[in-house]
């Protein structure tokens, strides 16, 4: 955790998901309704087909409910694609960014990420900028140098502690059940704010920086109670509501 830093648990639901599964984010919107919800954010990101319906489900939770990818231009000749207005459109709060998928099925650069963080922000939606080596960076070393890489390349100028969330996730950790140790954890994530503030001063210095990749309800404590976590991104544990909200019920120990 950082001092003075209100914690995320998101959940991406990838493509997963039709309007059986808004049953799941109405027992979400419901368990998160609690005081924990004071000191502790959660957003659902479900596939764009339920943005709508689903921020018009949780009106009167303090769940946020966002989108998995967003277009670098606001409006125009580019089929298939969602704009970070259309997502601001539906009620969308925030928007995922540079997704280890997005990167590796959509060719997605650092550059292109960079540009959908500016086009999700000049929308007024939080950009969750997603970084992380594969698993041979890790083994050949080069861990920090991709994250220093990622973060130089992916976080536009103008990043601030409300417009941005990082998101930290090894690329071989995703949907394998493998994780980090705590120590691996605690270095890239002490690393990723040495770099924050170096570069964003104070605003870098609360920039939260989620780490994602496997998480899920015997690993969420031990994890976010890491120095410099701030939050958990989930894919697999968010799409049943009784795993999303154990993880972000972690909280209640953590922060006792
Ligand atoms: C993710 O896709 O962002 C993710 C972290 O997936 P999982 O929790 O399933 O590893």
């Amino acid at each position: 955790m950082t001092p003075n830093v209100r914690p995320l648990v998101a959940g991406n639901w990838k493509m997963n998901g039709t309007r059986d599964s808004l049953d799941q984010i109405k027992a979400i919107s419901e368990g998160v309704k609690g005081d924990l919800s004071e000191k502790v954010e959660s957003l659902i990101c479900p596939p764009a087909t339920l943005l709508y319906v689903a921020t018009a489900l949780c009106e009167d939770s303090p769940l946020w409910i966002g989108a998995q990818d967003c277009h670098q231009n606001a409006s125009g000749a580019h089929t298939g694609e969602i704009s970070a207005d259309m997502i601001a459109d539906c009620f969308g709060t925030h928007v995922i960014v540079g997704h280890s998928e997005r990167r590796t099925d959509h060719a997605e650069t650092d550059h292109l990420v960079r540009a959908k963080a500016i086009a999700a922000n000049a929308a007024e939606l939080t950009a969750i900028i997603c970084i992380g080596e594969t698993a041979d960076e890790r083994k050949s070393g080069q861990t920090l140098d991709i994250l220093k890489r990622q973060l130089a390349g992916s976080v536009p100028d103008d990043a601030n502690a409300e417009n941005t969330v990082i998101a930290y996730e090894p690329v071989w950790a995703i949907g394998t059940g493998l994780t980090p140790t705590s120590e691996n954890v605690a270095e890239a994530h002490a690393f990723m704010r040495a770099e924050l503030t170096r570069r964003f001063g104070d605003e870098g210095a609360k920039m939260r920086i989620l780490y994602g990749g496997s998480v899920k309800p015997s690993n969420a404590k031990e994890l976010m109670s890491v120095d410099n976590v701030d939050g958990a991104l989930i894919g697999g544990a968010s799409l049943k509501a009784s795993d999303f909200l154990a993880i972000y019920n972690a909280y209640s120990e953590i922060l006792a």
